[in-house]
């Protein structure tokens, strides 16, 4: 099975990604409780890293 007609049947009503209360993107993830972007969610701090350049 590809991502035909066939596949229709998988999606559930399920969103992942939800709007980030942060930085507004849809990039929240609503089941692991945590946004792709800013990281927002599991701690209530901005991603950052040692390494990252700002
Ligand atoms: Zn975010």
């Amino acid at each position: 099975m590809g991502t035909g007609t066939a596949a229709l049947g998988k999606k559930s009503g399920k969103k992942t990604h939800i709007y980030c209360r942060r930085c507004g993107q849809r990039t929240y993830h609503a089941t692991k409780k945590k946004c792709a972007s800013c990281g927002f969610g599991v701690k209530a701090k901005q991603r950052t890293y040692t390494w990252q350049k700002k």
